[in-house]
């Protein structure tokens, strides 16, 4: 039986980047439960970003098995894919992905088209847009301004107001914080506790900063769960 808590498991899982030096990845076994804050540190190049890409089902496993909410990813086609990572997971990665031409207003109301679950737990959502920019610390007025106008640092509150609108249970979040000064860092952090408090959302956060260790539940260094090979170039 699997614990209805759970919200994440990797069993046995490999892969293969393409391409002559190609990097290997195994991951024998990972489990988050639900409203559990996760810090996974490791060097650069240790297959961080690559491990996030399997739970988002971006890339697919080449054995083994990736299970989020209970649903064997690899089972999903490649549009229902798409949906249940909308519905399921809030992303917030290091290239922002915001539609620099279209209001701050529209990217973080987004992911709410592609997720009637999410939206349907809004009564309404650009209020909450809206309260998600003021408690990011953004200034009034933000959600008229076009996404590519902001500054790097605001964009990125931008992309943590998008991860968070309508409660996704699983936030994935790839060194987020590698662009916010110290001050707006705390900010940001605060509020994705206060999600992961007030609704049961699990925060799995990648980062090589392992001062920000004793704000989470629990740390995972990737040494320890997770075998890396190169092949010869
Ligand atoms: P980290 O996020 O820990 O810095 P990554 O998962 O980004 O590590 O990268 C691990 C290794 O995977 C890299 O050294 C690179 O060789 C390989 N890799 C990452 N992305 C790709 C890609 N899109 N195509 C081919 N190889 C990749
Ligand atoms: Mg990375």
């Amino acid at each position: 039986m699997t614990d209805p808590t759970e919200i994440l498991r990797l069993e046995d899982v490999t892969y293969n980047w393409p391409g002559s030096a190609s990097f290997g990845l195994h991951v024998p076994n990972l489990t988050l439960a639900q409203s559990e804050t996760v810090l996974l540190l490791g060097e650069s190049g240790s297959g961080k970003s690559t491990l996030l890409s399997l739970i988002c089902g971006t890339i697919i496993a080449g054995s083994g098995r990736v299970s989020v909410a209970r649903t064997d990813i690899a089972k999903l086609s490649a549009g229902q894919r798409d949906r249940f990572r909308a519905e399921q997971i809030g992303l917030i990665f290091q290239q922002f992905n915001l539609l620099p031409f279209a209001s701050v207003q529209d990217n973080i109301l987004l992911p709410l088209r592609f997720a009637p679950e999410r939206h349907n737990r809004l009564s309404d959502p650009k209020q909450e847009a809206t309260r998600l920019c003021h408690d990011l610390g953004l200034p009034d007025g933000v959600m008229s301004s076009k996404a590519g106008n902001l500054s790097v640092g605001q964009q990125q509150r931008v992309t943590a107001a998008r991860a968070l609108i309508g409660m996704p249970p699983l936030i994935i979040a790839d060194e987020p914080t590698s662009s916010l000064d110290a001050s707006t860092q705390a900010t940001f952090l605060e509020l994705l506790f206060a999600q992961s408090r007030a609704h049961g959302t699990t925060l799995l956060m990648v980062s090589h900063d392992a001062r920000l260790s004793s704000q989470f539940d629990r740390v995972i260094h990737m040494a320890d769960i997770a075998r890396t090979t190169r092949g010869a170039t």
